[in-house]
């Protein structure tokens, strides 16, 4: 797991739902809960990502110009402001990315956390929705260049789509991008929809589950392990990379999913054991976002004891959620029917 003490200066400012206080928060309950006495948890203090790293992903002059705007202090956009705090923060978490792929390629761990990555709203030239680098594509590319990593998958379980991702690998093949997200008629950032399969060479390798509001664990997991698991058989892709924090979770203010910790825990071990089946448990997991600071440690926890293996754990919510309104399963049951419908040719198992 990588970590670093400075992550804390990814702080958007008073007011802001993107907190500094959130990494250390996530430490201190991952302490409480004894995760750092199991021998699987290696603590790893990243170095900067690179402009080489960078590069590979972000086009010259954007970049040049987040460097200018940090120098200067001013914001990328009403809601992504940028200082030379912010810079460095931003450029230590994509450095864990970085780090997380180097340590699974040099067959010291299966699998890795990135602490507070996931990046997903930043494309090659630009940024957005509190993002300024996509770390998820600079570890793509750094798999590729220095690995030469043929195939990957993505899988976004943020409550938003990852409209950056996405777009990074619309016409790319080598590349599965699959995303359960909210409706995104319903939320930011208004894009994600079922029909959008990705064009070109690309066409199939795009793949989105909008799901709507009120979606609660069962039905998530049901999604998950329809569209998911078996495109993940089918591609047999050399690693996952999945990227999404707490904020599907119930109580979580910016997204209207209805996860439970349970959900989060579940997720991540249905990942974990796809990994296992399709790649040799090759795996990074990079949980970055939630907004509600009383439930992204115990959700973040969750994901991170999926990815070590534990059987079970004790975390619970903060108070009962509300259940699932009752035309939900039908809703997802029909959005992946037509997805299937929009895939049968490039996918075998949507046959
Ligand atoms: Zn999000």
């Amino acid at each position: 797991m990588t970590f670093h003490e400075k992550f804390r200066q990814y702080d958007l400012g008073e007011g802001h739902p993107f907190r500094g206080d959130r990494y250390v928060n996530a430490m201190r309950f991952f302490e409480s809960q004894g995760l750092f006495n199991l021998s699987e948890i290696v603590l790893v203090e990243p170095q900067p990502a690179s402009k080489e790293d960078l590069l590979r992903v972000h086009d010259e002059g954007y970049v040049d110009l987040i460097f200018r705007l940090a120098e200067e202090s001013k914001p990328y956009d009403i809601e992504t402001p940028v200082s030379p705090e912010i810079l460095e923060a931003a450029l230590l978490i994509v450095g864990g990315a970085v780090e997380c792929g180097k340590a699974v390629y040099e067959g010291k761990v299966k699998r890795a956390v990135s602490l507070g990555g996931g990046y997903h709203h930043a494309g090659r030239n630009y940024g957005g929705g509190f993002c300024l680098f996509n770390d998820v594509a600079v570890l793509v590319e750094y798999l590729r260049t220095i690995y030469d990593v043929k195939r990957i998958l993505i899988l976004d379980y943020d409550v938003h789509f990852g409209n950056g991702t996405s777009n990074i690998y619309y016409r790319d093949p080598h590349v599965l991008y699959i995303s359960l997200h909210q409706d995104p008629r319903t939320i930011y950032p208004g894009t994600g929809f079922a029909w959008q399969i990705g064009e070109h060479e690309g066409e199939g390798y795009n793949v989105n589950v909008p799901l709507p509001p009120g979606t609660s664990d069962s039905t998530y997991l049901y999604a998950l392990n329809e569209v998911f698991v078996p495109l993940a058989e089918e591609f047999k892709p050399e690693i996952i990379i999945a990227n999404g924090g707490s904020d599907p979770h119930f109580a979580d203010m910016l997204g209207n999913l209805r996860l439970t910790v349970k959900g989060f825990f579940g997720l991540s071990r249905v990942i974990r054991e796809t990994a296992d089946k399709v790649c040799d448990g090759k795996f990074v997991l990079m949980p970055g976002s939630g907004y509600n600071p009383s439930v992204l440690p115990p959700c973040w926890y969750a994901l991170v004891a999926g990815v070590v293996g534990l059987e079970d754990i004790s975390v619970k919510d903060p108070y009962n959620p509300p259940e699932e309104p009752p035309q939900c399963r039908k809703m997802v049951e029909n959005t992946i029917k037509e997805l299937k419908r929009l895939l049968k040719k490039e996918w075998v198992c949507f046959r």
